[in-house]
C-alpha cells in the first residue's frame, strides 16, 4: 500500500528539496504538492491506471467486446433490455447495487436463467464509497455478495466495479483480501450524465475493439431518478455497431486469470 507513495511522492519530495535552493522553499514544495495531487487524481479516477493495484480495463484479445450493465436492476428497464439480449442472442455482465438486487429480486433471477454475469457494484452505491474507511468498504462487499449469492443460490461474483470507477489503496487491499478482481472500462457511454444518443454511442466507440469492455446503465442509484429508460435503445444501436465492425458482444469472460491484481 505504501508503493504509490514511494514511487510518486518520495521521488518528488527529493525534486522539491533539489530545487529549493533555485525556486525557493515555498515554490519547490507547492510544485510538488500539486504534482502529486495530480498524479494521485489520475490514479483514483483514471479508468486504466493500476498505480493502486491493477485493475482490468479490457479482456484479451479476441472478436468478443464485453458488454456490462452498472446499477440495475430496475424494474422500468431491465425487463425490456433483458427481452432485447434474448432476441438478439446476446449475454452481458450486470454490474448490481446490492439495494436494488434485495428490492427486485425476481429481476435478478432473471438474469442469471438467462445466462447473463452478475458483478458487485457496492451496496447503495455511495458518492462516499472512494472516502469509507477500510472496515466499511470490506462490510459492504460483503453484504452486496450475500445478497446477491442469497438471491442466486451460487457463489458470490468475482467481479467488482466499484462506484464512478473510483479506486484507492484501501479499495484495492479489501477487494484483493475479499478475492475480487477490480475492473473498469474501455469505453463508458457515460449515459448517466444525458446527451444524445448519437453522443453517448460516440463515446462508446473507443470500445469498439476486439477485447473492448463496454459499460452502459440500466439502473439508477437508490432514491435517484429517473430510471434509464434509453438504455435498451442504446443497447440495441450499440449491438448494431459492433456487428458492422464483425464484433461479437458478450459477458465478461471468467475473471480467473484476472485475479493477481491489487497485491502491491
Ligand atoms: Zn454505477
Amino acid at each position: 500500500m505504501l508503493r504509490p507513495h514511494l514511487i510518486i511522492d518520495a521521488p518528488l519530495a527529493a525534486l522539491a528539496v533539489a530545487a529549493a535552493p533555485t525556486l525557493g522553499w515555498g515554490p519547490a514544495a507547492a510544485a510538488a504538492v500539486g504534482l502529486s495531487a495530480g498524479i494521485h487524481s489520475l490514479a483514483v479516477a483514471h479508468p486504466r491506471c493500476s498505480l493502486y493495484g491493477r485493475v482490468i480495463w479490457r479482456i484479451p484479445a479476441t472478436t468478443t467486446v464485453a458488454l456490462t450493465f452498472d446499477d440495475g436492476p430496475d424494474p422500468e428497464v431491465t425487463p425490456h433490455l433483458l427481452d432485447l439480449l434474448a432476441a438478439k442472442s446476446v449475454t452481458a455482465t450486470f454490474f448490481l447495487i446490492g439495494a436494488n438486487a434485495a428490492r427486485y429480486p425476481a429481476l435478478v433471477r432473471r438474469i442469471r436463467s438467462e445466462g447473463h454475469g452478475l458483478g458487485l457494484h457496492s451496496m447503495t452505491h455511495s458518492r462516499w464509497f472512494c472516502a469509507w474507511p477500510s472496515a466499511r468498504v470490506r462490510r459492504d462487499l460483503e453484504d452486496n455478495r450475500a445478497v446477491l449469492s442469497d438471491l442466486t443460490g451460487e457463489a458470490p461474483p468475482d467481479w467488482f466495479r466499484p462506484p464512478v470507477g473510483l479506486r484507492n489503496p484501501l479499495i484495492t487491499r479489501v477487494a484483493a483480501d475479499l478475492g475480487l478482481t477490480l475492473l473498469t472500462w474501455t469505453a463508458n457511454g457515460r449515459d448517466t450524465q444525458g446527451g444524445t444518443d448519437r453522443a453517448i454511442l460516440q463515446r462508446l466507440s473507443p470500445g469498439y475493439i476486439p477485447g473492448g469492455i463496454l459499460v452502459l446503465h440500466d439502473g439508477v442509484e437508490p432514491g435517484r431518478g429517473p430510471a434509464r429508460t434509453a438504455c435498451p435503445r442504446l443497447t440495441a444501436q450499440t449491438l448494431e455497431a459492433l456487428n458492422a465492425r464483425s464484433l461479437t458482444p458478450g459477458a465478461l469472460p471468467s475473471s480467473r486469470g484476472f485475479d493477481d491484481g491489487g497485491r502491491d
